[in-house]
């Protein structure tokens, strides 16, 4: 039986280290890092998502402002709040709440954000630092794993790593960040033959979002085994992209659904926020690279 892998213990270390060093930038510089998240509409998940993010910050001595606009807001409207948070310097973070209503889009306003307050890492300039190795904030799901396989000590260099599903805010980054730590990496979409490429994963990842996809049987013996997926029962209750039970027979490390790589993401936000505010303050070095040796891609 594989060891779970507990994120949320995982994540409230991170909180409380971000914490200590928001306090310290407080004492050094004066500054206090500032998230502005913006809402469109009334989707009760985003509502939740984003009072949580609200919570977080405020727990860890951010200042964080929410901004709740109308489902049928113009995209003129929008951008003009974007812009206006741009130009805010007590906003160093700025994060807007996805999936947006179809009539916006999306892309534009992402892309109006400025890519120091990127805080998700969704900007194309953010995604293309990431596609070349170079500095800049990297999406928290993915760095948020990057984390947890730092926890249980394991380093991808060399690995086989399998990320099943391509998505811009997950698969993506994931693979090209395993990659940047030397792993040899698979990326699986809907036209893979995922029992076959599943089965050669040292270090898997799934991020696809369909109700234990991944079987697991499928699993090789000692993986480690990360389940971003977030699925509703028909009890109300969540469950992941892998078919856990029988996945953690095998597995070496396991997370579970919830409490894996959900509340990783929010404690990366709050790390990220936290060096947009370090970056922007003019201070150097120790905030802005919390994985050391990641910056570069190499051979
Ligand atoms: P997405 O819908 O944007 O992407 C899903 C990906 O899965 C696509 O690239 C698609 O090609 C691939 N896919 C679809 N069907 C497939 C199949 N049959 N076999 C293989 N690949 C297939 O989703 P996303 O935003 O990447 O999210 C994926 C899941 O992760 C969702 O359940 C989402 O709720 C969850 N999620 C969790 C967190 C977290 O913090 N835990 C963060 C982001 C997303």
């Amino acid at each position: 039986m594989g060891q779970l892998i507990d994120g949320k213990e995982v994540a409230a270390r991170v909180r409380a280290e971000v914490k200590a060093e928001a306090a310290l930038l407080r004492e050094r510089w004066g500054l206090v890092p500032g998230l502005a998240v913006v809402r469109v509409g009334d989707d009760p998940a985003s509502r939740t998502y984003v009072s949580s993010k609200k919570k977080a910050a405020a727990e860890v001595g951010f200042l964080s402002w929410e901004y709740a606009l109308e489902a049928d807001v113009s995209q003129e409207a929008l951008l003009s709040l974007v812009h206006q948070l741009n130009e805010d310097a007590a906003v160093h973070g700025i994060l807007v709440q996805l999936p947006l209503p179809g009539h916006l889009d999306t892309d534009a306003v992402l892309a109006a954000v400025r890519p120091e307050k990127d805080v998700d890492g969704f900007h194309p300039v953010n995604a293309g630092s990431l596609l070349l190795g170079r500095p800049g904030a990297r999406p928290c799901t993915p760095l948020g794993i990057l984390r947890l396989l730092e926890e249980i000590g394991c380093d991808p260099a060399g690995k086989r790593a399998v990320v099943v599903g391509r998505s811009n805010i997950v698969g993506k980054p994931m693979a090209l960040m395993l990659l940047q730590r030397h792993a040899t990496v698979t990326v699986c979409h809907s036209r893979s033959d995922l029992p076959s490429e599943v089965s050669r994963a040292d270090i898997l990842v799934v991020a696809v979002g369909v109700r234990e996809l991944v079987k697991g049987d499928w699993v090789r013996p000692g993986a480690v085994v990360i389940d971003v997926g977030i699925n509703r029962r028909e009890d109300g209750g969540l469950v992941g992209d892998v078919e856990f039970a029988r996945a953690a027979q095998r597995a070496s490390f396991i997370t579970p659904v919830p409490g894996g790589v959900g509340p990783m993401t929010v404690a990366m936000l709050l790390r990220n926020t936290l060096e947009a505010a370090t970056r922007g303050a003019g201070a150097s070095g120790t905030l802005t690279e919390p994985f050391p040796g990641a910056g570069r891609l190499a051979r």
